[in-house]
């Protein structure tokens, strides 16, 4: 029945001038979506708003599910067309659409026209009027409340007729693209993939990064990252993946530091080589998955010593997280499964029975200087050998 689909976006409305920007990045990430799907579409603005048309033969179930993952569109609307034929028949094509549409029809409902075609014969007020007591005549359970009714039938008047009720909740946010770029470090646990996703959905595009630690984490931890950022790039569009091996650098940290102190400064090194990585490849900051308290590396001490080593902005989401409440998006976003599959993570090989939950920067400062000049050969290396992986489709 349904041959299109009205797309709602609270959030872009409101951006006065730039209003069209907003708006073609969604038309163009709507466009990327339904790429890959079943069906021919074309998606287009008119006055105000965003449709997506049908071709031909389309999956619908398979083209909500893909415009559901659409930063930017607050609701899905789909659109039932029919030819304009006179009134009459608009009656019973109405009369038509509530009974598939409503199986059980004791509800409240309102008719809302919209007449964008000024030479129809009848008037808005007029019309909603009419279609309301052919409703009425048809579905006697039914009854209209134009206050607070629980469907709204919305008609418009076009060159056809556009007939439309259901809202289907889109993930709201802006469309991937308009917020720049910044390159999210992914590892294989649950809150990472939840942080880049949180920032995608704010119109931010991802690059990331994967510190892999070979022999110590095994191909398919590295598999397993991979996988998330295929799930991330389902709402984040195509992502590359920069993959850096660990291994030297993060055996070296071992032979010359205090264990205490272990995570930390090799957070310090990851955090200094994703910056590096994000400045060549245009990033304005980076994204971390850490959330205050979470574990040792994660108090405000530690985060504050991770913070000193980079001039960009650290983003990071999830810092007033409880676990719970990022396990349940990640459960919503489709990563949780993936991240909890039990691979080896390059932190939990290296880390020491008791880290410091408040470090001394002097003191790490001190420490790191052992690791100079060799470390900095180490990470050139590191950089050098960087393995790009495009996850999610052609950037
Ligand atoms: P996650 O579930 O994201 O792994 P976590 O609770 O295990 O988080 P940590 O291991 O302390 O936390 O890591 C904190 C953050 O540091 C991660 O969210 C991620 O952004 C980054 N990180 C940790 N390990 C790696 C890695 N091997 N590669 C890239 N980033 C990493
Ligand atoms: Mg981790």
């Amino acid at each position: 029945m349904f041959s299109a689909f009205l797309i709602k976006y609270a959030e872009i409305g409101v951006k006065g001038k730039n209003r069209y920007l907003f708006e073609d990045a969604l038309v163009r990430r709507i466009r990327l979506a339904l790429k890959k799907s079943q069906g021919e579409f074309e998606v287009r603005k008119n006055q105000g708003r965003i449709y997506v048309e049908a071709l031909g033969e389309f999956d619908y179930d398979e083209t909500v599910e893909r415009l559901k993952h659409v930063f930017g569109i607050s609701g899905i609307c789909p659109v039932a067309y029919t030819q304009d034929e006179g009134f009459e028949k608009l009656c019973e094509t109405v009369v038509r659409y509530v009974a598939d549409v409503y199986p059980d029809r004791n509800l409240t409902f309102k008719v809302d026209t919209r007449r964008a075609r000024k030479n129809y014969p009848k008037e808005s007020m007029e019309i909603n009027a009419d279609l309301g007591e052919a409703i009425l005549n048809a579905f006697p359970e039914m009854r209209v409340d134009v206050h607070d009714p629980q469907v709204v039938i919305h008609v418009e008047i076009r060159e056809q007729i556009y007939l439309y009720s259901v809202v289907i909740p889109g993930p709201g946010g802006m469309p991937v693209g308009t917020g720049g770029k910044a390159m999210l470090l992914l590892s294989g646990g649950i809150d990472s993939p939840v942080a880049g996703y949180m920032i995608a959905k704010r119109g931010v595009q991802l690059d990331a990064v994967y510190f892999h630690a070979p022999p110590y984490t095994s191909e398919r931890a590295k598999q397993k990252v991979i996988d998330l950022a295929r799930i991330v790039s389902e709402y984040a569009g195509p992502i590359y993946l920069h993959v850096i091996n660990f291994t030297r650098i993060q055996q070296y940290i071992f032979e010359k530091c205090p264990h205490e102190e272990l995570t930390v400064i090799m957070r310090r090194y990851m955090m200094r080589i994703a910056e590096k990585i994000a400045l060549e490849t245009q990033c304005l900051g980076l994204i971390t998955g850490e959330s205050i308290g979470q574990v040792a590396s994660q108090t405000m001490q530690s985060l504050a010593a991770t913070d000193q080593v980079c001039g960009l902005p650290v983003y990071r989401p999830l810092i007033g997280f409880d676990k719970q409440e990022i396990v349940e998006t990640a459960g919503k976003i489709g990563t949780f499964e993936t991240s909890i599959l039990p691979y080896e993570d390059c932190c939990t090989i290296f880390v020491a029975k008791h880290p410091v939950t408040k470090p001394n920067l002097k003191v790490i400062r001190r420490h790191e200087q052992n690791l100079d000049p060799e470390i900095e050969e180490m990470i050139q290396t590191a950089l050098e050998t960087d393995e790009r992986i495009v996850v999610g489709g052609d950037a």
